[in-house]
């Protein structure tokens, strides 16, 4: 398979797929933690790691991000030898955001400052909600109480971090979301994230919203909680900078705005998927194959850096073994879906889309090429256009995901 090569990515994703149980809404990839297989797990993205650098032409990261799963539950030690490779593999800019995703349901105030030492600089706390009944519904194992003691522990120690909500939830009333909020603005954090609930195929909430079990608010109710958000926020001096995501000034999240932007990023670990601004290469979201492959003489980790020591430079080789797994997908887009996918994107943002930008980009003009589509939309008041540019106005954000099939092209 043709590989990725970088020319100027400054992002790099890493996922860490461990959970305890697993949410019945959520179709993100992970397994089961278990110690052992975090120790194997961390041998081989080293190794991955040890791979990446050799196609990778320029070493400059602005931001690191660690999603998962649960990262919060890997213990810190791991974390900070992480970044201390990617340190010494890449040059990470002082400035760089390193941002880690916690659970609060697995994150005490001694792992908070082990964090902090380990190198990050900014956390992801995911609250969902204040309410009990929902978090449970949710499958989350945190509480209410709980939820409010880690945002207190998280704000004490990280001068950035972000919070985030689900709304839309079943049987959630409206008031009962303005709480959630009103709970979450009592802590001031510098950036919130607010996420509509989505029921994802080959989810336990997809079955049960298929047999009718599952009363999700209806889309008025659900329009009316994204409004009352946004008042909300914006009287409490959040800046709307991206659909989903909202920051005080100086605290936007970096490592989305380089996806927002179209920009190329580096990613590691199963599930993960980087971009060198044509081709998408996902890694398959197994973790079996995973270790198969970079890990294959099964390393603990302690044993992984005692042979670094014996053999510094490259220990990833690729052998006939793991030249037959097939570890990832390469998806190169068209220009046509190149095009569509940078306008979806670029709406998301407040600043929306710049047509000089597209130009630059694809060499095509865009007032011309979505002509009727820009006219409708206005016409519908989805869009406004001003200053070279087109951007969504708060209805067009409530139902972005119909303005955004527009701009598919046959
Ligand atoms: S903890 Fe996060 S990643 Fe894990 S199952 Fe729940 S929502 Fe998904």
């Amino acid at each position: 398979m043709p590989d990725l090569k970088f020319e100027n990515a400054n992002a790099l994703y890493i996922h860490l797929p461990f959970c305890t149980s697993k949410c019945p809404y959520c179709d993100f990839y992970s397994v089961k933690y278990s110690k052992q297989r975090v120790d194997l797990y961390w041998a081989a993205l080293f190794m991955e790691l040890e791979e990446l650098t050799h196609k990778v032409n320029n070493h400059l990261l602005q931001t690191i991000y660690l999603g998962g799963g649960t990262p919060s539950l890997v213990a810190p030690f791991f974390i900070g030898e992480l970044i201390k490779k990617i340190k010494n593999k890449f040059r990470v800019i002082p400035a760089a955001e390193i941002t880690i995703e916690i659970n609060p349901a697995s994150i005490t105030e001694e792992k908070i400052i082990a964090l902090k030492r380990a190198g990050i600089n900014r956390l992801s706390v995911g609250i969902q909600s204040f309410n009990d009944q929902h978090l449970n519904f949710l499958g989350r194992r945190s509480s209410s109480e709980n939820n409010k003691k880690i945002l207190t522990l998280v704000d004490q120690y990280f001068d950035s971090y972000s919070a985030d909500l689900i709304f839309a939830l079943p049987e959630q009333s409206l008031k009962e979301f303005e709480i959630d909020l009103e709970e979450m603005l009592k802590f001031n954090p510098p950036h919130i994230s607010l996420y509509n609930l989505e029921i994802h195929e080959n989810t336990p909430f997809y079955q049960r919203y298929n047999q009718g079990e599952l009363k999700l608010p209806t889309e008025e109710v659900d329009a009316e909680m994204y409004e009352l958000a946004l008042k909300k926020l914006k009287t409490a001096g959040y800046q709307h900078y991206e659909i989903s995501n909202f920051a005080r000034r100086g605290y936007r999240a970096r490592h989305n705005y380089i996806y927002w932007l179209y920009q190329p990023y580096l990613a590691l670990g199963p599930g993960a998927a980087a971009f060198d601004g044509n081709c998408r290469s996902q890694n398959l979201s197994d973790l079996s194959l995973y270790l198969k492959y970079y890990n294959p003489q099964n390393l603990s980790f302690a044993e992984f850096l005692e042979s670094e020591v014996s053999q510094p430079a490259g220990r990833f080789r690729q052998n006939k073994q793991n030249q037959e797994i097939k570890i990832r997908e390469l998806n190169c887009l068209s220009k046509k879906e190149k095009m569509a996918e940078y306008s979806f994107l670029a709406l998301r943002t407040a600043k929306g889309l710049f047509y000089h930008k597209f130009y630059c980009q694809f060499k095509v003009d865009f007032k011309s090429l979505y002509k009727e589509e820009i006219a409708e939309l206005k016409e519908n008041n989805l869009i406004e256009e001003g200053n070279e540019r087109i951007y969504l106005t708060d209805r067009g954000k409530e139902v972005a995901n119909k303005v955004f099939l527009k701009f598919l092209l046959d």
